[in-house]
């Protein structure tokens, strides 16, 4: 399967680790998305490695204006400056347009028009029925990748060893969209790649993911990287805080104490003494004394 056509410039570090933040634009950052952005940013500083950024703006309808420049402008205002050039996604989509070819035509996705009232009854994992079809649907359909009777697995460095039956937990899955939307999950690995990305810290919510993910790194024989997926948070309701639970955006003026609160729930010890010390030296603490072992399995702390 042919690469991507260039790499981003510059995508090296002296240390050989390439670490990003990549933010869908759908609000602005919001504590639960500060933990991930400080995360992948602290452990990408840690290992003397790059840290690039990549707003992945694949779905209009659902990113308010200027969301993505407010995000950046509150990377900024918490010290967080990355590496190079910010990569949009949708500055990318011709190059989605040209992998998704290449699968088509080499008989590795299909079109499949199913509902999402069909999918249900066929118990969530979409069971292949339309890969077998000789004729393209009439109506609006999406693109799925053919799956494998595979055992997908890897070694997260925070949550041990995950593994997925890739064809029976996850099924062939959608990589363009009905409304013809690149997915997420094409991008993503598109995307990796097209970075050098080496190392991905994120959200645990992204756990399951990851094996679709290293399916398809493999189907266009790119480069695997390591991964780490940290905690989410929970709201009082045990809800994933997230922008579409009304997640309050982190005010700039209380960058400091967010910071420190972020620290302590990634399982860092911060001395009291930063807590009101400007982000820039809280990140410098933080970049000289972190321990990714130390950041918990789950959640264990729920927001007040
Ligand atoms: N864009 C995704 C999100 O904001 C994160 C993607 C990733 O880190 O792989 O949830």
């Amino acid at each position: 399967m042919q690469k991507p056509a260039t790499s981003q410039a510059d995508t090296e570090s002296e240390s050989g680790y390439i670490g990003r933040f990549a933010p869908s634009p759908t609000g602005p950052l919001h504590f639960g998305s500060l933990l991930a952005a400080l995360a992948s940013f602290l452990d990408a500083r840690a290992n003397q490695g790059k840290w690039l950024m990549r707003i992945e703006d694949l779905d209009p309808p659902r990113e308010p204006a200027g969301s993505a420049e407010l995000i950046l402008q509150q990377l900024q205002d918490f010290g967080m400056n990355w590496d190079d050039e910010v990569l949009y996604q949708s500055a990318r989509l011709g190059i989605y347009e040209e992998i998704v070819d290449q699968l088509q035509d080499k008989g590795l996705a299909y079109p499949c028009d199913c509902t999402r009232p069909q999918i249900r009854e066929m118990g969530l994992v979409y069971n292949g029925s339309c890969r077998e079809r000789s004729t393209p649907p009439e109506r609006p359909y999406a693109l799925r990748l053919k799956t494998e009777a595979l055992e997908i697995g890897f070694d997260d460095k925070i949550q041990g060893h995950f593994s997925q039956q890739l064809e029976l937990d996850a099924g062939d899955f959608v990589i363009r969209r009905k409304d013809e939307l690149y997915a997420y999950q094409l991008a993503v690995v598109v995307d990796d790649e097209f970075q050098n990305i080496t190392h991905v810290v994120r959200g645990w919510d992204l756990l399951d993911s990851t094996p679709r993910q290293i399916y398809l790194q493999r189907v266009l024989n790119y480069q695997e990287m390591s991964y780490i997926h940290i905690p989410i948070i929970v709201d009082g309701k045990g809800q994933k805080l997230s922008k579409q639970t009304f997640a309050p955006s982190i005010e700039t003026d209380r960058a400091s104490e967010a910071i420190y609160k972020a620290l302590i729930f990634l399982g860092q010890v911060p001395p009291v003494e930063i807590a009101i010390e400007r982000p820039e030296s809280q990140l410098q603490w933080a970049i000289a004394n972190w321990d990714s072992q130390a950041v918990a399995k789950v959640s264990s702390l729920p927001l007040e």
